[in-house]
């Protein structure tokens, strides 16, 4: 009887000392683990919020991309509207610290979960959503595999009552300019990252945001419906706007030096050596082994486990062409 109270003793001190360990662990995510984004200033009036590099977590809620902010005389203009329901009274508490001007419009330069799944939050607190129609097709073409995929695994709870939402007004054709208390915005598609992708060229501020066109500080993804093809062309036409300021898809406010060293060199690498060995006829194996080590572009995040894999996709891409 004894020895049975003392186990009785011991399990029940165990089961204590557990549960105090969970009650830390559960304190610890609420209190430190919150990610609340901010608006850095990139001109008077243009703001950036720029996420992690790393990738979607639970304590990021998947903002692990930028977004922008766009103070004009008739409110404010966000760029992408993040990833869900979550995230967006973050991203109006982030903009409210920069402008007490209500979210008029929300405009859609990107395709990729993160940038549109917050729609449905904007929308309802009354902001107009804008996007190519092209940009909408692709969203809706992605919607299942968003709802299900890296997202709302990463996210849990926190994915709750996000759905997806599209743009009350459409703009046809690959250019368009709309201007918004007296912003204007040069709208483009890209189609790099993602079919349907775009950037935003605000020429009074000579600030353009790329959307995942660019990447600093860590490398481009080329997915299986990426184009690196598209990327490069893309590249092309944000070098002829030569911008002062370029707010990158994931990485930190920079110039187009950088730009050009994270991103438009890997593009022409991609097209123009994997690409180019492709329509040759090389060998896969003998030109990825080639080019493992680009000494060049190996101060950028994510090499290790991304490089090999774009130029296998982007020398399948170029073998078809
Ligand atoms: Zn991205």
């Amino acid at each position: 009887m004894q020895r049975l109270t003392a186990l009785l003793a011991g399990t029940l001190s165990m089961l204590a000392g557990t549960l105090a360990l969970l009650a830390t662990t559960l304190g610890h995510a609420d209190a430190e683990t919150l990610y609340q984004p901010t608006a850095e200033p990139v001109t008077d009036s243009v703001y950036a919020i720029i996420g992690p590099t790393d990738a979607r977590t639970y304590e990021n809620h998947g903002m692990n991309a930028n977004y922008g902010v766009i103070v004009t005389d008739e409110g404010v203009i966000l760029i992408d509207s993040g990833p869900g329901a979550f995230s967006g009274p973050n991203i109006e508490r982030a903009v409210a610290a920069v402008s007490d001007q209500p979210i008029r419009w929300v405009i859609n330069i990107g395709v990729q979960d993160h940038r549109w799944l917050g729609n449905d939050y904007f929308k309802k607190q009354g902001a107009e959503v804008i996007a190519f129609e092209a940009t909408v097709e692709s969203q809706k073409a992605f919607a299942d595999q968003h709802m299900e995929g890296r997202l709302p695994e990463a996210l849990g709870e926190r994915f709750e009552g996000t759905q997806p939402a599209y743009a009350d007004r459409l703009l046809e054709g690959d250019t368009a300019s709309i201007t918004l208390g007296g912003t204007e915005l040069e709208l483009s598609l890209t189609n790099a990252h993602f079919p349907g992708d775009a950037m935003a060229y605000l020429p009074q501020s000579d600030v353009v945001f790329t959307g995942d066109l660019v990447y600093v500080d860590r490398l481009l993804g080329i997915h299986p419906w990426s184009n690196p093809k598209n990327g490069l062309e893309a590249f092309a036409r944000l070098d002829a706007i030569d911008p002062d300021h370029v707010v990158p898809g994931h990485g930190r406010v920079s110039d187009m030096e950088r730009a050009r060293r994270d991103s438009g060199d890997y593009y022409d690498f991609l097209v123009n050596t994997i690409g180019e060995a492709a329509r040759n006829f090389e060998a896969m194996s003998e030109v990825m082994n080639a080019h493992q080590d680009m000494e060049q572009f190996k101060h950028l995040e994510h090499y290790d486990s991304w490089h090999g894999t774009n130029m296998n996709r982007t020398f399948i891409l170029f073998e078809g062409m």
